[in-house]
């Protein structure tokens, strides 16, 4: 298992997610971003604007999952 914060998956927090794979932590992490975008979490709405900002532009967003995932293989696991 390895574990990352909600602030290092581009989230606002520091809640920690533990998964094996990136996929899922990337899951646990975007599921987390909804709760906190329907209780209407100030610092985690401006955080997702941001990432809809990147998706506007061609291959920002996918550099930028790139660098998420190679943040998340470079962890010593749990
Ligand atoms: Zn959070």
């Amino acid at each position: 298992m390895k574990t990352m914060s909600c602030k290092q998956l581009g989230g606002a927090c520091e809640k920690s997610f533990q998964a094996e794979t990136f996929e899922e932590i990337e899951e646990l992490s975007k599921k987390h971003g909804m709760e906190m975008f329907q209780k209407g979490d100030t610092a985690h709405l401006k955080a997702m604007e941001e990432i809809r900002a990147m998706m506007q532009q061609p291959g920002a967003i996918q550099s930028w999952m790139e660098e998420r995932r190679a943040a998340f293989e470079a962890l010593p696991e749990d």
